[in-house]
């Protein structure tokens, strides 16, 4: 059950596929940018202690980078599998459908405001 029409369905379909080839790339960019990090400090052969921390500090901006694009670029896959399925733009914890206006702001939400805010507090009173 969705309360989304045909139109509004059609547009959400069309923003999330619009956003992977950005993601695509910049995961390409990050793992070549790693890729390259890797090398140079391999081929400099003068890694002291300080430029080894430098050298894993980008490499953990890169990582970081990277894993914040894959996150984003699954949870699009999984909302296009949601699509897919006709359970996209349905709260996966209470069933009620999400207003389009949130799915236009966030068209990766898996929950209704309401159940995203009960997850996140119960996600940092947990401590993680
Ligand atoms: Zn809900």
């Amino acid at each position: 059950m969705s309360a989304l029409s045909a139109g509004e369905r059609e547009h959400l379909t069309g923003v999330l596929s619009e956003r992977k080839e950005p993601l695509r790339d910049g995961i390409r960019a990050g793992l070549e940018r790693m890729r390259t990090e890797g090398y140079e400090d391999l081929l400099s052969g003068t890694s002291d202690a300080g430029d080894r921390s430098m050298a894993n500090l980008l490499t953990d901006v890169t990582n970081a980078e990277v894993a914040h694009d894959a996150a984003e670029l699954q949870d699009i896959l999984a909302a296009e599998t949601r699509l897919a399925a006709g359970t996209y733009g349905t709260c996966i914890d209470c069933g009620v459908p999400i207003p389009y206006a949130r799915l236009v702001a966030y068209p990766t939400a898996k929950r209704c405001l309401h159940c995203q805010q009960i997850h996140e507090t119960t996600r940092a009173a947990a401590g993680r």
